[in-house]
């Protein structure tokens, strides 16, 4: 019955939202949506970071919302895209790598919304986590994935993988839509490890380092590092850390011809363009280096997003609200006066009014299980550990025992944010040997 209720309210939806029947004029907002993939925020420009990693990203703010506040529902890449496409949290959407679960059809995206509206919509993507097989491709007329490099040194460098690459199939697509309104959605592993930047772009940041590091981190190191098989000191991690910044330079480089491109196209001024990510990485907070998807900290959750509306309103603006992924697809859906399909759980974030008071997180553990977190502006629980994130932003101290009411609370309002909501059918994925592989590589799946 509930797969033949959630079918029904999809078709409902799409039916309704394509104005059949109906004289009402389409809606030729230019919508865009970069992800980033594995950005942290702190290592932008135009959220305080020291380095010039970001001077394009650092310029588009001028022209965007800032969100100061965002944050990922997972720390990983399929789990949490899912969430800002289908503004389902990880439970209810159904996407899982460890159990090669996809989105169900019955799930209603973004791109299905859009598209329901006449929007030509395509997304140019790493793949891999976002192969379509996990069916995020639900909605794109154009769904093309480039599957990027493995852990072998001699495929660390690979233009098809840098986001210049993604940008110029997007000026391809664009070229074609003759004044039709798009919705792109662009996606790249580029900042994702390995981090192997071109030697121009880690100049500003190597420095004069001399250790015993190579240029090009490789998944294979990075492990052998976080196993303890490759003692490293200070300023290797700090190399580490400089060919992290030196992707994010490249791939703002790319950011750039994107914007230069919609400006090229008339198209930039009315267009609504969001920048974001979808999980961090860890740079030894919590003892891994160049590393996500283990643990809940939030410097694996915190994401950037700016959000730049059509006519630039609100340009330079700074929100300081707690922001959720799930958020993302309604505020876009808004701001191009699309409908939002009743199944999003998120808000709009442009609406008048505070933000969540509180953000579900989870991690896959295997076997359909998640380890989850709760935050609120003040307080995080991460499975049974209390953090008090006003004076301990760095979550180093569980305060589970000295509080266990409130952590006795907050796990209730965890499990109730679930439990609120009929989780979907499941969807089996059907992963190849290939991209198992790919998988292996990029350190998923063992
Ligand atoms: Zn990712």
């Amino acid at each position: 019955m509930l797969k033949l209720n959630s079918l029904a309210c999809r078709l409902a939806f799409l039916s309704a939202a394509a104005g059949l029947g109906c004289a009402a004029p389409r809606p030729r907002v230019p919508v865009v949506l970069v992800s980033i993939d594995t950005l942290r925020p702190d290592h932008l420009g135009c959220y305080g970071y020291p380095r010039p990693t970001s001077p394009h990203l650092d310029a588009f703010r001028e022209d965007a919302v800032l969100f100061r506040s965002a944050f990922a529902h997972a720390p990983s890449t399929l789990l949490s895209h899912a969430s800002i496409l289908t503004s389902l949290r990880p439970p209810h959407h159904g996407a899982s790598i460890a159990d090669d679960l996809a989105v169900p059809l019955e799930v209603v995206t973004l791109a299905e919304a859009l598209r329901a509206r006449g929007y030509a919509t395509a997304s140019f993507n790493g793949g891999v986590q976002l192969d379509g097989v996990y069916g995020l491709d639900q909605g794109f007329d154009v769904y093309e994935s480039f599957r990027p490099r493995g852990a072998a040194p001699e495929n660390l460098v690979d233009a098809a993988d840098r986001f210049g690459h993604t940008v110029a199939r997007a000026r391809d697509f664009l070229c074609r839509q003759e004044g039709r309104a798009f919705f792109l959605f662009l996606h790249t592993y580029e900042v994702h490890h390995p981090y192997s930047p071109d030697p121009a772009d880690l100049a500003p940041f190597r420095g004069d380092y001399e250790g015993p590091l190579p240029d090009a981190i490789g998944v294979e190191l990075l492990e052998a590092i976080n196993a303890g098989r490759r003692p490293v000191d200070e300023r290797d991690r700090q190399h580490v850390v400089d060919a992290y910044d030196a992707e994010i330079r490249s791939a703002d480089r790319a950011f750039g011809a994107l914007v230069a491109l919609l400006k090229e196209k008339g198209l930039y001024d009315d267009a609504l363009v969001v920048v974001t990510s979808d999980h961090g990485e860890e740079f030894s907070e919590h003892g891994w280096l160049g590393w996500h998807a283990h643990t809940l900290f939030d410097e694996l959750l915190r994401v950037p997003l700016l959000v730049k509306l059509p006519g630039n309103r609100r340009a330079g603006t700074t929100a300081r609200q707690l922001v959720r992924g799930i958020d993302v697809a309604p505020t876009m859906l808004r701001a191009a006066g699309v409908p939002v399909p009743d199944t999003f759980e998120g808000r709009d974030l442009m609406a008048a009014g505070a933000g969540p008071e509180q953000i579900w997180s989870g991690r896959e553990v295997g076997h359909g299980r998640v380890a989850s977190s709760l935050r609120t502006a003040e307080w995080k629980l991460a499975g049974r550990r209390l953090f008090d994130l006003r004076r301990d932003p760095g979550e180093h101290v569980d305060l589970a025992a000295r509080q266990p009411d409130l952590a006795r609370r907050l796990g209730e309002q965890r499990r109730a944010v679930i439990a609120g909501r009929q989780v979907q059918p499941r969807r089996p994925a059907r992963v190849d040997e290939e991209l198992r592989e790919r998988l292996r590589a990029l350190g998923y799946v063992q």
